[in-house]
């Protein structure tokens, strides 16, 4: 007889440990299925982002971001660092026990509210039934009332410069790097290319990023992207766009990297490793049975409605593995919408204002319409923005450079995006993401009151410009 659950989640990423613990909270008996096992073996929950992504990531970016602090910024505060020296392997060491220390606190949650986590391989049969195939090969049939599926996603692999896992890595290998690499080529100028590309490039590999597009950051606001680019280059981070990657092969030691650039021609590049990151797509391996009537859409992604319905019974799914852009906060605010849904409670995620950042020095970060967008869409708008440069806590920081910008409606003055390059512009977006949540105006803003000396006064003159009633800048 099978074991019977009123929600079943496949995946303990984050999108989908949130939705097991929101469907426990709301008193619903659940299990949650991974398969996930690090490099040793080891099984972990977490998915993704506490193994492979945000949170490694995360950690090699602070560090190494301290280091190249110490470099270029002590002497200007009067600290003299005659030597300084990087230990990459006290580096990995450190990223390893964050790591374990987040993925053992997803078990021990999963404990506290009563969820099963449960280790092995999950596929979906007919009738919201779910077979575990255990870690042993032993198998067994789960009932379930709900099913959510949170598989999650994968890197993509270039056909014609495929993963050998020393030589050409993808993200992962990039995260586990045990010396720094003399020269580091990466394909793509996303996220994950920035990111890691800025970690090596501050500990001192020679970085070369291939960027197919001939926009930097084309998903994003122009002028903050201008400005993001302007910095990386100054760090020394090689970026050229407008560049495909038609292939690479190992030679030796080496990663031979033939690309064609911006005027057409075609070039080559010699480094010692290759990570490719061109982006991910979802992963639906043996996840799905005949039979089951969940459907995929022609990108892979597992179909869903505006609630995360496959249309397939009780069948849910959220995060990497359906719609809308691969982030750890997306996922995650599905998994407990369709945990608060299958408990017949209200939910909703507002995909308009899901905030984006890149963690780089200085960071990058937006939510809601770039100003193409608005220009585009022919709505009639105003734009305030103010450098960090005249922020007296920036400059007392040692980080005067970027700027916020804040785009509001010029007929009911409501705020329409907002995008920040500067420092912890990851932290400073929330507050524009809540006063978006809430349909903020930007006068809303200007009467709000913001602590001095603190970076988030900048958001606060953006908002001041829009109407050019900033007070510590001049309106133009
Ligand atoms: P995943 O995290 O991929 O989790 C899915 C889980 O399901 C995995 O553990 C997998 O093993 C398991 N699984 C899959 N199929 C089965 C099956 N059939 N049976 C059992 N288990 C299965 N996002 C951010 O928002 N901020 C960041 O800073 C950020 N940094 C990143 C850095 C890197 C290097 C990378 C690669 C990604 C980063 N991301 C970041 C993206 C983020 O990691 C993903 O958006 C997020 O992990 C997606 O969550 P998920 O739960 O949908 O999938
Ligand atoms: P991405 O989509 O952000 O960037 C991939 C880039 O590679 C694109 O700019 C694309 O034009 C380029 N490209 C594709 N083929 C190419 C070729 N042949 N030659 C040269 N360039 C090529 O993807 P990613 O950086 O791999 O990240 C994957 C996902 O992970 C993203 O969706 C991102 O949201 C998520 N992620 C988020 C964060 C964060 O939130 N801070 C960090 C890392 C990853």
């Amino acid at each position: 007889m099978a074991d019977e659950f009123d929600v079943v989640v496949i995946g303990a990423g984050p999108a989908g440990y949130p939705a097991a613990i929101r469907a426990a909270q709301n008193g619903l008996t659940v299990a949650c299925i991974d398969e996930w096992q690090n490099r040793d073996g080891s099984p972990a929950f977490g998915g993704t982002c506490l193994n492979a992504g945000c949170i490694p990531s995360k950690a090699l970016l602070e560090s190494t971001e301290l280091f190249h602090r110490a470099q270029t910024e002590f002497t200007a505060h009067g600290i003299s660092t005659k030597s300084l020296s990087m230990d990459i392997a006290a580096m990995q060491k450190r990223k390893g026990s964050i790591v374990r220390g987040m993925t053992g606190g997803i078990a021990a949650l999963f404990k506290a509210a009563g969820v099963q986590g449960l280790h092995g391989h999950g596929r979906l049969l007919p009738g919201q039934r779910v077979e575990l195939t255990a870690r042993d090969g032993s198998r067994r049939e789960l009932a379930a009332r709900h099913v959510v599926l949170a598989p999650g996603s994968v890197p993509m692999e270039l056909r014609s410069a495929p993963f050998d896992g020393q030589r050409i890595v993808d993200s992962w290998g990039a995260l586990d790097l045990e010396a720094v690499p003399k020269r580091l080529g990466v394909i793509g100028a996303g996220v994950i290319g920035l990111e890691l590309g800025s970690v090596w490039r501050r500990v001192g590999a020679e970085v070369v990023v291939l960027e197919a597009l001939p926009d930097f950051l084309a998903m994003a606001d122009q002028q903050l992207a201008t400005e993001a680019l302007r910095h990386l280059r100054r760090q020394g981070l090689d970026i050229r766009l407008g560049s495909r990657v038609d292939g690479a092969t190992i030679q030796g030691e080496a990663v031979a990297v033939s690309y064609t650039d911006a005027a057409g021609a075609a070039q080559s590049l010699t480094v010692d490793r290759l990570v490719v990151a061109i982006g991910r797509r979802p992963y639906t391996k043996d996840l799905l049975a005949e039979g089951t009537g969940v459907e995929l859409d022609e990108r892979g992604c597992i179909r869903v409605d505006g609630q995360c319905r496959t249309g397939a019974g009780s069948v849910w799914a959220v995060g990497d593995c359906v719609r809308g852009p691969m982030l750890a906060h997306k996922g995650k605010e599905e998994g407990v919408m369709v945990a608060d849904l299958i408990a017949g409670r209200y939910a909703e995620v507002n995909y308009r204002t899901i905030p984006s950042v890149i963690y780089t020095a200085p960071e990058i970060a937006w939510v809601g319409q770039t100003e193409e967008q608005v220009k585009a869409g022919g709505r009639p708008y105003k734009v305030g923005s103010f450098p960090f440069a005249a922020s007296g806590r920036a400059r007392a920081m040692e980080a005067g450079i970027g700027f916020a910008k804040l785009i509001a409606a010029r007929d009911d003055d409501e705020i329409l995006g907002v995008h920040i390059v500067g420092p912890f512009a990851g932290e400073l977006i929330a507050e524009a993401v809540l006063a978006m949540e809430y349909s903020a105006s930007s006068e809303d803003l200007q009467r709000t009151i913001h602590a001095h000396p603190t970076l988030s006064e900048a958001l606060h003159e953006a908002a001041l410009a829009a109407d050019k009633r900033a007070i510590d800048m001049p309106n133009r």
